[in-house]
């Protein structure tokens, strides 16, 4: 074997104590895991189910420590991994796991399958075997504070922006509080909105609490790295902040392993207890809403408003904006098409006729008034003349007579 693999199975085997040594004994698998972790959920693969990703290190494990360890090896029934092996791992342990611990929720031995591969890490990465981005980043949040490069100043500056912008209170470094508020960088960086929901709600609550810029970033890049080192000294910044200020809880944001580096493993590294309580932030609301803190619309009203907002906002004016616009293409098209210049050009003609009409019909009319008024003149000459003629006669005969 290689003495790159012989480094890691040593420093995995050696770290293995009586609870992890419990966890590789207990397995019984029965599958539970699979079904809660969101890489085999999407992919069938079953490469990604929790403990193929720990196949080769349970292997080792087997046949150096756990009970009947020579036994097995004298049989040749626990082949070692080899450096190619432990190199293939690697996409398995580093990129197949985010440490989340929904397996470890499942499991019905209570394996803590995501502290495993955080074992698992520490070990590849104690050799140097590892992403070397991520275990750059580690470094980056020993030396500035956070992986993404947030320095105390930044954070001072974000909190500063965001309070102004949103006009919401949001107490950085107050000298004493009851709850230590943390955030992950991504948060700070990328999606600042929810560093102001959750300084609303707080406040909202009437929670005497802070950030601060002694601790503030809740991601542990040296946990999910496995750099044992930087580990602790994220998890220290976070214990001094929270002892600066009295803090008994500190509550952590949403993130992939954050909540399970500091609530499951963070007095190990500290080497102490943790002189506070650990909230992961959905967990802290919950409990402001069982105190009455926090009081929620009810479940029909809050579902019914969704519903309506989803209605106006989103179902009715996004089929409105189709069927505009599709009213909208299709009278471009009609007005641009061959037929509309044809029935364009007929109506032109058309226009034209009745123009000519209407003034041959006016010539028509006025003709017709002349010839009315001739024919009235010459009736009322032939009536003077015959009633002159009948007058002569009369004069002439003295006769009377009547022409008709
Ligand atoms: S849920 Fe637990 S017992 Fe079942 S297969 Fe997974 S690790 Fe083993
Ligand atoms: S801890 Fe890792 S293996 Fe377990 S469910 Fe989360 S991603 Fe999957």
């Amino acid at each position: 074997m290689s003495n790159v693999a012989t480094e890691v199975l040593d420093h995995f085997v050696g770290q293995v104590g009586a609870q992890a040594a419990t966890w590789l004994q207990s397995c019984v698998h029965c599958g539970e895991c699979a079904e809660a972790c969101h890489f085999y959920e999407v992919t069938k693969d079953p490469r990604y189910t929790p403990t193929w990703k720990l196949e080769p290190f349970a292997r080792a494990y087997r046949s150096r420590k756990a009970p009947f360890a020579g036994v097995r090896k004298a049989l040749g029934l626990a082949k070692e991994p080899d450096e190619a092996e432990i190199n293939e791992w690697q996409e398995l342990i580093y990129d197949t796991c985010t440490m989340c611990g929904r397996c470890s929720m499942v499991c019905p031995m209570g394996i803590d399958i995501a502290s495993l591969v955080g074992l698992v890490r520490k070990s590849m990465a104690a050799s140097g075997v590892g992403p070397a981005d991520l275990f750059a980043v580690a470094e980056k949040s020993r030396e500035v504070g956070s992986p993404l490069g947030v320095t105390p100043e930044k954070m001072e500056d974000r909190i500063d922006w965001l309070s102004d912008e949103y006009e919401v209170d949001i107490p950085l470094n107050k000298e004493q509080a009851q709850v230590l508020l943390t955030i992950s960088s991504i948060e700070t960086m990328k999606y600042p909105q929810s560093i102001v929901a959750m300084a609303r709600v707080l406040n909202h609550a009437g929670i005497d609490w802070t950030f601060s810029t002694k601790g503030y970033e809740a991601t542990n890049f040296g946990v999910l790295s496995g750099k044992a080192d930087v580990a602790k000294v994220m998890i220290e910044r976070i214990v001094d902040a929270a002892e600066a200020v009295g803090a008994k809880t500190v509550v952590i944001p949403e993130c992939g392993h954050a909540y399970g580096a500091l609530r499951w493993t963070g007095a190990m590294m500290l080497g102490r207890a943790l002189p506070f309580e650990v909230f992961h932030i959905t967990e802290y609301m919950a409990k402001l809403k069982r105190e009455g803190k926090l009081k929620l619309k009810s479940d029909k009203a809050r579902k019914a408003k969704q519903k309506l907002h989803g209605i106006l906002e989103h179902e009715f004016l996004t089929k409105l904006y189709k069927r505009c616009a599709e009213v909208a293409t299709r009278e471009r098209q009609i007005l641009n098409s061959p037929k509309m210049e044809e029935t364009k050009r007929n109506l032109t003609e058309h226009q034209e006729q009745t123009r000519r009409l209407k003034a041959m019909r006016a010539r028509v009319e006025a003709h017709e008034a002349v010839k009315e008024r001739a024919y009235n003149e010459l009736v009322s000459r032939i009536s003077s003349h015959k009633n002159a003629i009948e007058k002569n006669v009369n004069n002439s005969l003295g006769k009377k007579v009547q022409m008709l």
